[in-house]
């Protein structure tokens, strides 16, 4: 098949079909899991401060009152069904909020109120009668924009005339527009457009500057660059916020380079485990033999929900054709869909309507369903070096020690793939017992 570059250089075959599914777009899982998630993700670990005055007395709140707010902020915080902080708000809001002003980076997993946080910052600190940005938001995509956007929308209900503008790209303002609206959210390339190309935005006028998801920016090409140039032409008295769910090095660097003397908040993620997960596997000949023994799982045990991961898309689709035919109700999970269709997928299992979902690795990545008893992983998880990779297998399989449940895992392994699944019961430490597919009787 002929290859085509990509704008990057890279190079893509046009029958992608059977494409290893392993490009990670970290901004599309990041949408995912906002349209998705309905509520806070909770941690058992502690919220770790490190504040840029070590002396000053270290302030955490545990109702929203405490923040003497304004009324109308309280009012959409209220509405919006929040009754009290969440454990990174806690800590997080007095610093945002005090005077003077202090700067933060902020670390913790997607759902423990970020987002909720900054924007409860902006609309605080806005000033209603005066029409000019005030408070300007990065955000990786023009779709992550939009959800900030809502947010600002909902929270913001009862406060009258504060608006919102999206700095995205088709976004487009006549030539001598004069920009009135007090909150921006945007794109870097478009936000450095409005600024200094078009001389819509006037920076010396931000009181408040949010970086959102750093981790996701830093990943693509020239946003760090644009980042901060924009930062560079922020007077000195301006706020500056950086979140991130992740925080490895070249995140923490690139957050030192753009927030001046800041506060650090870091939640760390709760760790997964594989202790109450009981795992076996089936030595099978072929796809097929793997595909016999999944028959013979399902039939011999009663399933509540299951997961089953392929490597390929390839396979996956293959698995869900089969087992569509052998009258099975299955929903395929892949890669080929929009970041929309696979959240309504997802909402549909989360709800209980889907029994058996087929998926790759990529597109399950960052999904957390918790009443899901059985994962089965029709291929193991590799590296391109054919190395397993186990930092998949304990995604996919394990469960936090804390909130999960019980779970069952069913790896099929072709002969010749058993070194392999060796490997990962060394790594773990843990014990994958051999089962017998006509013999059901030993799993219970
Ligand atoms: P993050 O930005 O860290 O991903 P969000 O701010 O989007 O987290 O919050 C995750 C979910 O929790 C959202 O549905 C949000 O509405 C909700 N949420 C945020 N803060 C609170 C709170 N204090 N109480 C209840 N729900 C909250």
């Amino acid at each position: 098949s002929t290859t085509v570059p990509n704008i990057d250089g890279s190079l893509n075959t046009e029958d992608d079909d059977d494409d290893e599914d392993d490009v990670v777009d970290l901004a599309a899982n990041s949408l995912l899991n906002k349209l998705i998630r309905q509520s806070l993700i909770e941690s058992s670990h502690r919220v770790e401060v490190l504040q840029k005055d070590p002396s000053s007395p270290l302030y955490s709140v545990k109702t929203f009152e405490e923040l003497r707010l304004k009324e109308e902020l309280l009012k959409g915080i209220y509405a919006m069904g929040f009754n009290r902080p969440s454990k990174i708000q806690e800590m997080a809001l007095p610093m945002m909020l005090a005077h003077p002003p202090q700067n933060l980076i902020a670390q913790s997993q997607s759902g423990t109120g970020k987002t909720a946080a900054f924007v409860l910052a902006m609309l605080s600190r806005v000033n209603a009668l005066e029409l000019f940005p005030q408070c300007l938001c990065l955000a990786p995509t023009y779709e992550l924009a939009l959800q900030t956007g809502r947010v600002v929308e909902r929270m913001g209900k009862f406060c009258v005339d504060v608006e919102v503008m999206y700095a995205i790209r088709g976004n487009r303002i006549p030539r001598g527009t004069e920009v009135t609206k007090q909150i921006i959210i945007g794109t870097p390339g478009t936000v450095l457009d409005w600024c200094f190309k078009r001389k819509l935005i006037d920076l010396t006028k931000i009181r408040v500057f949010v970086l959102d998801e750093a981790d996701v920016m830093i990943d693509t090409q020239g946003f760090s660059d644009q980042s901060i140039r924009i930062q560079r032409a922020l007077p000195s008295e301006c706020q500056m916020l950086l979140f991130s769910a992740t925080f490895e090095d070249s995140v923490w660097q690139f957050a030192e380079r753009i927030i001046p003397d800041p506060n650090v908040i870091k939640l760390r993620k709760e760790e997964l485990t594989l202790n109450n997960i009981r795992q076996y596997y089936v030595l099978c000949e072929n796809r097929k033999g793997k595909y016999q023994a999944l028959c013979n799982i399902y039939g011999g045990i009663t399933i509540g929900q299951a997961i089953i991961f392929c490597q390929t898309r390839r396979n996956a689709k293959w698995l869900t054709v089969e087992m569509m035919q052998d009258g099975h109700q299955v929903s395929l999970l892949s890669g080929e869909l929009t970041v929309e269709q696979r959240a309504s997928i997802i909402q549909r299992f989360r709800d209980g309507k889907e029994k058996v979902l087929i998926t790759t690795n990529v597109c399950a990545r960052g999904i957390d369903v918790k009443q899901v008893t059985i994962v089965v992983n029709f291929d193991l998880p590799v590296n391109q070096s054919e190395e397993p990779d186990y930092e998949t297998y304990l995604h996919r399989i394990g469960r936090t020690g804390r909130f999960g449940k019980k779970g069952l895992a069913f790896n099929m392994i072709e002969v010749d793939k058993l070194p392999l699944l060796m490997k990962i019961q060394d790594h773990f430490n843990s014990n994958i017992k051999q089962l017998d597919p006509e013999d059901m009787d030993e799993i219970e």
